[in-house]
């Protein structure tokens, strides 16, 4: 059994890259840049108003000002402002020459000689100077930057219409247990309803991947192999889910080693999540998760989500949050380190779900975030600042 810092690393250690591919910007939220985007333009562009008002010099901003022309945004000025004039400018047009200042229209009175004057007691420039965002040639985003819909506009600002992104990873989900129905059916006295397969679906698809699902592995060696052998073909992830605990019929590991499949660890000293099993073929890695759906669950986010952004290039960190308990949290067994389901109250103090066991589905969907209990420790006390990780 190894130590789950030990498993992560391992983990993260046999990722391969995924290639890359274009797609045009519009499409790219969510994805894994494999390029850098470099600026083709000064921005602002031009030295421009940021208000609705008056361009003139700071100068003459204790006299009336004539009007010479309205530049509207998107027009080009076409007048030089002399002492004792003004251009009405709208927000976003370039400041004319000879402009120094923009007073808002807020600040300004118009006479009946449709002359204005400042009626402000100090006036801030209103000016953004051309290149104070960014210059031409910088570098504005770097490979491996998750794209947001913030990124997506200055691709759109610099240009950057088609863009190189990592390759999502093809995960493949296999559930396997005799006792599984699919949700459509109805599981009768000794089965239960395959949950698992669809959980990791929905979690492949929040890390932006499509998962590709082959179905219910019964109880049954060849055709689990048959199924495993089929999935390392078509897929960068395979995941399965049940058959690896100490059963008569968990034979997964030994399946796995069957299909060419090398296994670098089969237990980890987390809970949950002890028969974690994790192994590695020439062009896909492989695990074997618990079947119990609060087990699988807590091992895709803590050791597969991971692994999905590092082989686009992306180091993924989850967001964390430190916060107190709310009570006091006790735990019998002390070998493990804990993983331990929480929410975060309306007080924003953290309280750990009520939780029957790795089988207790409802839990884990009201649940926020994890926390980590150290080996070793059994209690973390009221009040005590704990570490929450979003889920
Ligand atoms: P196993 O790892 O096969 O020993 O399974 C551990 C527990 O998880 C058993 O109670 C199984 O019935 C349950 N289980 C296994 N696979 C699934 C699944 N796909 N969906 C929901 N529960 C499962
Ligand atoms: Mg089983």
């Amino acid at each position: 059994m190894i130590s789950f810092e030990k498993a992560y690393e391992t983990v993260i250690a046999s990722a391969f890259r995924t290639g890359s591919e274009i797609v045009s910007f519009a499409e790219t939220l969510g994805r894994i840049l494999a390029q850098e985007v470099i600026s083709d333009m000064d921005m602002p562009p031009f030295d421009k108003s940021t208000v609705d008002g008056f361009a003139c010099k700071r100068a003459d901003l204790d006299i009336e000002l004539s009007v010479i022309e309205t530049i509207a945004a998107g027009r080009n000025p076409l007048k030089t402002v002399h002492q004792g004039e003004c251009s009405k400018i709208m927000t976003g047009a370039p400041l004319p020459d000879g402009a120094d200042c923009v007073v808002m229209v807020e600040e300004t009175e118009t006479h009946p000689s449709g002359k204005i004057r400042f009626t402000g007691t100090y006036s801030k420039k209103n000016i953004s100077l051309r290149g104070e965002d960014i210059k031409s040639g910088d570098v504005v985003l770097k490979p491996g930057k998750y794209v947001t819909p913030q990124d997506i506009a200055l691709m759109a600002s610099v240009g950057c219409t088609n863009v190189q992104v990592s390759i999502l990873p093809v995960i493949g989900v296999i559930s396997s247990g005799d006792e599984l129905v699919e949700p459509d059916e109805s599981p009768g006295l000794s089965r239960i309803r395959n949950s698992n397969a669809y959980q990791l679906m929905a979690q492949a698809k929040r890390a932006g991947c499509s998962g590709k699902y082959y179905g219910i592995a019964r109880d049954d060696e060849q055709l689990t192999f048959e199924m495993v052998k089929k999935g390392v073909e078509e897929c960068d992830i395979l995941l399965l889910t049940g058959g690896v605990s100490m059963g008569d019929f968990d034979f997964i590991p030994s399946v796995l080693e069957r299909a060419g499949i090398k296994l670098l660890f089969t237990r980890v000293n987390v809970q949950p999540g002890k028969p974690t099993t994790f192994g590695i073929h020439p062009d896909c890695l492989v695990f074997g998760l618990p079947g119990n759906p609060v087990s699988s669950f807590i091992q895709f986010e803590m050791l597969v989500r991971p692994l999905i952004y590092y082989m686009m290039g992306n180091e993924w960190k989850p967001f964390t949050c430190e916060l107190p308990m709310q009570a006091t949290y006790s735990r019998r067994s002390t070998d493990r380190l804990g993983l331990v389901p929480v929410l975060i109250t309306d007080q924003r103090q953290v309280l750990p779900v009520e939780y029957h066991g790795s089988a207790h589905i409802s839990s884990i969907s009201v649940a926020q975030g994890i926390i980590a209990i150290p080996p070793g420790r059994n209690t973390i006390e009221k009040g005590e600042i704990v570490s929450v990780r979003q889920i």
